[in-house]
């Protein structure tokens, strides 16, 4: 038998913004259904030291501020569930989600907190060695390359970050980057030029993660010169890619608007999608800002936007009647 789940209130995802609806929608009597998906507590469980969230004077844990957000979350009546949405239909209310293992989900509204993921190239080496010295994360993988050779790929407020967090394991950090300027903020660029122990190699491109003999993973790097077109190899150990992100969007595509980078988009000012009753917060809808705060932020927003559509049509049903 096909087991079926109702509420008010469905939230896809449970990083800061699916949480923070979480807490917003349960305080308000919404008794929200809160759908994990695979990588519960979103992209802060895979970060550590967090110093820019407000109200924390010491450095706090990524996955220790979700663990808290989400223990708050049930404290005051939303239901988590474990499951992967396979289909999503918003052709009307309740909506319905179907799980991969066949599970139903409805709701009288949906607040998308799906996120974003990290970017790769999309070499076919890159994929070919991902695991094996290629990695999109230094803070969960850094730890295997204590005392090895190391580079970072790309010019953002990540890679910078990534750069500088590997230097607590390896002494040999090299950034690499297309363009000759960063996009990272100056405070971390100030950081990254001062470090003894990064150096940057400007203006090279990635044409090839070089693999070893036989099964040895990455053992280098071949770089183009964006400038001379000059083809180098960089022996290396590790390599992260830091590129930016891809919003987890593709379930609903053809059925709220998304834009040219995949954003769903939102109308300005709000958190509403172009299907009433359909909300969204968070990485998902905001390129610009992506921080644990602003993602929280969006995350109130989406359930007091819910809570008010809720109302308004609760008043139309009653009058109609
Ligand atoms: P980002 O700012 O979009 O930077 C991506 C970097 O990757 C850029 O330097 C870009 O080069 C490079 N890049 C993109 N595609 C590439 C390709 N195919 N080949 C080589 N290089 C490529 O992404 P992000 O660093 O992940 O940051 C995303 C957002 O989160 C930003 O708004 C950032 O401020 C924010 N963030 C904030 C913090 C913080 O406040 N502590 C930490 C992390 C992220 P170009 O510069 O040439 O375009």
């Amino acid at each position: 038998m096909t087991d079926t789940m109702h509420s008010a209130m469905l939230i896809l995802g449970s990083g800061p913004a699916g949480l923070t609806a979480a807490i917003y929608a349960a305080r308000a009597g919404m008794k929200p259904i809160v759908i994990q998906g695979l990588e519960p507590g979103g992209q802060l469980m895979t970060t550590t030291d967090v110093e820019n969230f407000p109200g924390f004077r010491d450095v706090i844990q990524g996955p220790w501020l979700m663990d808290e957000m989400r223990a708050q979350a049930e404290h005051v009546g939303a239901q988590m569930v474990y499951d992967m949405i396979a289909e999503v239909d918003l052709s009307r209310r309740p909506f319905r989600l179907v799980g991969d293992g066949g599970t139903i989900y409805t709701g009288e509204t949906l607040v998308i907190a799906t996120g974003a993921q990290a970017r790769w190239l999309g070499l076919e080496s890159e994929t070919r060695l991902r695991g094996q010295g290629v990695s999109a994360c230094a803070t969960c993988d850094g730890f295997f390359y204590r005392g090895k050779k190391v580079a970072v790929i790309g010019g953002g407020n990540t890679a910078v970050e990534e750069a500088l967090y590997l230097t607590n394991h390896s002494q040999d950090v090299t950034l690499i980057h297309r363009r000759d300027t960063l996009r990272a903020e100056k405070i971390l660029q100030e950081r990254l030029f001062a470090h003894p122990h990064i150096k940057i190699l400007w203006n090279k491109a990635i044409e090839t993660f070089v693999p070893g003999e036989g099964t040895a993973g990455l053992v280098g790097l071949d770089l183009r010169d964006t400038v001379t077109g000059g083809v180098s190899r960089l022996d290396l150990d590790g390599a992260f890619v830091a590129i930016g992100h891809e919003p987890a969007t593709a379930l609903f595509r053809g059925q709220l608007e998304i834009d040219a980078d995949n954003y769903l988009v939102v109308q300005p000012g709000t958190s509403r999608t172009t299907v009433p009753g359909v909300f969204a917060c968070g990485d998902v809808m905001d390129k610009h800002y992506r921080q644990a705060v602003t993602a929280a932020g969006t995350g109130c927003m989406a359930a007091l936007d819910a809570e008010r559509f809720l109302a308004e049509a609760r008043f139309e049903a009653s009058v109609a009647a």
